[in-house]
């Protein structure tokens, strides 16, 4: 009797244990299925997980660096560099006839060439000279080395207006003036052969062509 009863619960055990069996390889095409749809679900996350890195790198590349960088910095560099000097001056003089321009040129007195340093306006002697720009006056007075009577207007940032062979001087070292505000009249002192105004605009301790600021 005990014997029988323990192998039919040795029995069903067996059973049990081959249900269990059954469950487990039954349980088999269920992970099977899993696995075929895991490949299948993890062909899919690969495929958006790469699709969802593609798409964030080339936002970053593209909309970060050429949209913000590029755009903004060149135009901004390009309008800031020409506009400035070109609109920082106003004419020395009412009426601008120019009789001699910037450059190398013949000189005017014989010789061989020279360059001539800014550019000559003609007028009648005597004529309002006006500052080209707001400024203080660094130089007034006579110049040794050809300019006559001569005024030197510090603008800043490098910036500075001549004003040569004046007949009369209105103005003194340290003098604060505005732009447009008369500083002298048109003469011929100095080495030059009749009334104009020689106007010269340096940039750093350079002279450049003046045309290119009034
Ligand atoms: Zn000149």
């Amino acid at each position: 009797m005990p014997t029988r009863a323990g192998s039919l619960a040795l029995a069903a055990g067996v059973v049990a244990l081959g249900s269990a069996v059954g469950a487990g390889q039954a349980a088999e095409p269920h992970e099977g299925q899993l696995a075929a749809a895991a490949p299948a679900a993890q062909t899919a996350p690969v495929v958006a997980g790469s699709e969802e890195l593609t798409f964030p790198r080339s936002g970053v590349g593209s909309e970060a660096a050429p949209a913000a960088a590029p755009a903004p910095v060149e135009p901004a560099g390009k309008a800031s560099a020409p506009a400035p000097p070109a609109k920082a001056l106003a004419a020395p003089l009412a009426q601008l006839r120019l009789t001699s321009p910037f450059g190398p040129r013949a000189s005017p007195f014989g010789g061989a060439a020279e360059m001539h340093t800014g550019a000559d306006f003609g007028a009648g002697c005597s004529t309002p000279v006006l500052a080209a720009g707001a400024g203080t006056v660094s130089e007034a007075g006579w110049h040794p080395y050809g300019g006559g009577n001569r005024i030197v207007i510090d603008h800043g940032n490098g910036l500075k207006t001549t004003y040569n062979h004046l007949a009369s001087i209105g103005v003194s070292i340290g003098q604060a003036v505005a732009i447009g505000q008369r500083v002298a009249g048109v003469g011929s002192t100095g080495a030059s052969t009749g009334c104009h105004l020689h106007f010269e605009v340096l940039l750093g301790g350079q002279t450049v062509n003046p045309m290119g600021f009034i």
